[in-house]
This record gives structure tokens, C-alpha cells and sequence, in this order.
């Protein structure tokens, strides 16, 4: 089976391409589509909608929930996020983009030909969407090892989350728990998802041994475990295009620093090279001009990036005391506009980018 756009990788960031792509994609991943989550599953609400998928939104928040040792503080956010069941959100986003999906592996690729394991699939345009191994345009051959923060200039940034699926529920908002004990190098989470709540640890030195200290935590909630899942996630904004091919999501380091958010960035991005790749088929542009526009809007995010890799050394490095102050300081309206416009601003296409 061929078609103009082969995607690699059917999950956020590939369902976003695909869907600005309506019987012009194909995708290739070699799991059934919505099984292997990794992810907390909590967005902006714009982003299931952006994905057809509000159907499966689990719980709606108005509130972050930011604690340390000594505090509590509610962040108010400016669009509600949810919570959502990552099956259910990918089958509803597949379904609205009308791609096949052949379940094979991406090993490579040799000009615009993808190399699966279930053999050679040529195509105009080859897409990149396989989280942070980036395995079709083979942009991260370096091995996960656990790194300081921030990464050296054109290193990656690889953080480590881990993850338990607790059948139970727990108090409204998205909470974050900067407690040093129990989370040294990252914060922990419990997003609350209807009757259950995902519980979990970061590392941003992408520590993979997280389990003894992902119970402990459970522990002193009072929740029981559940089911664990986790990996790693990439950052770092790394080439969008890697040899004429595009790279998008974890595949192109677009997950953000200090939250570890990737699912907005991989659909938003997502959705713009999608539109540019539609644009070139049409002759409407050339696909030089497509890699350069993506390229560019990829670029633009560089400032705004930076920031919050320097609030994540921050965090690293500050007392819990501090951070406890930080964190009301920035809780005062003027100045949570300000974040927050700041942060959610960060790969939302400018009107009339096209
Ligand atoms: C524990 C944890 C919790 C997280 N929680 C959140 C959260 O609440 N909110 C948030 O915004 N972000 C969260 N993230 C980050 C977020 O999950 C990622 O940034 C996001 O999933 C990136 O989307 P993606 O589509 O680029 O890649 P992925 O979601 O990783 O998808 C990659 C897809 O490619 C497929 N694939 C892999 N290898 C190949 C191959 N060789 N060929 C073809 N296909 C392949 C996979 O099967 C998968 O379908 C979390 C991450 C972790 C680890």
C-alpha cells in the first residue's frame, strides 16, 4: 500500500499529521493504535477538540495544584485542561483522518523511501513521528543515559517518567508535588482521571529507576498502586526537518522543558506540517518551501524555549523554601497571565501563519 505521506508513528503527533492529510497518508506503527501509552494524558481541552477526540475526556480542571514542603497553591489556568483515556482519544483521531494504518516498524530511510520491517514503502513525503527514539529519520541514535540539566548546546534533553494507573480518585486539579524527598531531580504527579488518578515521577537527569521512590510517594498519598507505565521523553527542539524528512513530537525534542508537557506541542506542531505538507501536494508550494515554513515556525519557539529551560535549573537548584515563594509570587493574577500566556503560547501558530 503506498500513498503521498508516509507517517511513522500513530500517536499524537502522527494522528495530528495525518488528519490535515484526508486520503493522502498512510501510517506505520507496530503496535495497534492507542495500545503502548506512556503518557499522563492531560491537555489543554482545545487539543482533544483539535484532535476530534473530545470524547474521551475523562475529568475537565480548572486548577493546577502546585505543592511544596510548606505550601499549597492554586494556579487557575486560563483554558480548562482534562484528563482523558489515551485509547479512546487516538481511535476517535484516527478515525477522523481516514489513514490506513499498516502495523510495521520504521527502521530508516533511503531518500523517501521508509524502511520497515515489513519492507520498503516509498512515498512523496516521509513524516517522523515516532516519539523519542526518532526512528524513521534516525535523528536520535544516542542512547538514553541519565545526563545533568541543562544539556550541552545540540544535546538532547531526555527526561525519565514513571507512572501508576491507581484505582482511585482523588481531589480535583492537576497536582504537582515539588517535594525533594521524594522526587530530588523532577516533582511528582497525581492527575485525577474520573475514578482513577495517574500517579507519577519525573526525572530531569532521566533517571529510570523510579519505581522504589513512585511507591513510597503512592505511600504517603494513602493510595493503593495500579498498573505502571512510563519512558522516556525528548526535548531540546532538535532539527524539524533531518534529510528532507519531517520530524515531529518527541521525534523532533518538541516535548517542553520543566513540565514535561509534549502532548500540545506534538499535536499543534503537528497540525502546521501537516496543513504545509497538504499545501505542497496541492502545488500551492513547493516542498522545500513547506521544510522551510516548518522549520521557521519550529525556530520561533526557540525564545520562549530557553525560558523554561532556565526555570528548570531553577527548580533543580532552589530551596524547597524558595520554591514555595515562587510559586505563590506567581500565583498573583498580573503574573500568572503573564506565565501563562508565556507557556501556552509556545507552539500556537500566529494568525495568519499560512
Ligand atoms: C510517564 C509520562 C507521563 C506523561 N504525561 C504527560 C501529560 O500528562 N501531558 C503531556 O502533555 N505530556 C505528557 N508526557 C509526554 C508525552 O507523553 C509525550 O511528549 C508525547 O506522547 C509525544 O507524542 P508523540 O506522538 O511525539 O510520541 P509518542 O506518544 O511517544 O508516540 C510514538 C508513536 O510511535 C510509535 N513507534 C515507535 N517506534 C516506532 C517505529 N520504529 N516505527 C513506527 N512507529 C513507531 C509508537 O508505537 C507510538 O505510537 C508524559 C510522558 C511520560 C513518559
Amino acid at each position: 500500500m503506498t500513498r503521498d505521506v508516509v507517517i511513522a508513528g500513530a500517536s499524537f503527533a502522527g494522528l495530528a499529521v495525518a488528519r490535515e492529510l484526508p486520503d493522502r497518508a498512510l501510517l506505520l506503527d507496530p503496535v495497534d493504535v492507542g495500545e503502548g501509552q506512556t503518557s499522563a494524558c492531560g491537555a489543554p481541552l482545545g487539543v482533544l477538540a483539535a484532535l476530534g477526540a473530545l470524547g474521551s475526556v475523562q475529568q475537565v480542571h480548572e486548577h493546577l495544584v502546585i505543592h511544596t514542603p510548606d505550601r499549597e497553591v492554586r494556579w487557575p489556568v486560563p483554558e480548562p485542561f482534562c484528563t482523558f483515556e489515551y485509547r479512546a482519544c487516538c481511535r476517535a483521531a484516527l478515525a477522523g483522518s481516514g489513514a490506513p494504518v499498516v502495523r510495521a516498524a520504521a527502521r530508516g530511510h533511503r531518500r523517501t523511501v521508509a524502511l520497515t520491517s515489513a519492507g520498503d514503502v516509498p512515498a512523496r513525503v516521509l513524516v517522523d513521528c515516532t516519539g523519542w527514539r526518532a526512528a524513521l529519520a534516525g535523528g536520535a541514535s544516542e542512547a538514553p543515559r541519565p545526563g545533568s540539566h541543562p544539556a550541552p548546546r545540540g544535546r538532547p534533553i531526555l527526561y525519565f517518567g514513571l507512572e501508576a494507573d491507581v484505582p482511585a480518585p482523588f481531589a480535583p486539579g492537576l497536582h504537582f508535588y515539588f517535594w525533594p524527598d521524594v522526587a530530588p531531580d523532577g516533582y511528582a504527579w497525581a492527575f485525577p482521571a474520573g475514578r482513577t488518578t495517574r500517579v507519577g515521577l519525573l526525572s530531569y537527569r532521566a533517571r529510570s529507576r523510579l519505581g522504589p521512590a513512585l511507591a513510597a510517594f503512592l505511600d504517603r498519598l494513602g493510595m493503593p498502586s495500579g498498573p505502571l507505565h512510563g519512558g522516556f521523553l525528548r526535548g531540546g527542539l532538535h532539527p524539524p526537518v533531518v534529510d528532507g524528512v519531517f520530524t515531529v513530537g518527541d521525534a523532533a525534542g518538541q516535548c517542553l522543558p520543566l513540565s514535561g508537557e509534549g502532548i500540545r506541542s506534538a499535536v499543534l506542531a503537528g497540525q502546521v506540517c501537516g496543513r504545509l505538507i497538504g499545501r505542497a501536494l496541492d502545488g500551492r508550494l513547493t516542498l522545500e518551501d513547506a521544510r522551510a515554513r516548518y522549520s521557521a515556525f519550529v525556530r520561533a519557539q526557540r525564545r520562549r524555549y530557553r525560558v523554561l529551560r532556565w526555570a528548570t535549573v531553577a527548580v533543580l537548584t532552589l530551596p524547597a523554601r524558595a520554591l514555595g515563594a515562587l510559586a505563590a509570587c506567581v500565583a498573583r493574577p498580573g503574573v500568572l497571565r503573564t506565565f501563562m500566556s508565556h507557556y501556552l503560547g509556545m507552539f500556537a501558530p500566529k494568525p495568519g501563519w499560512e
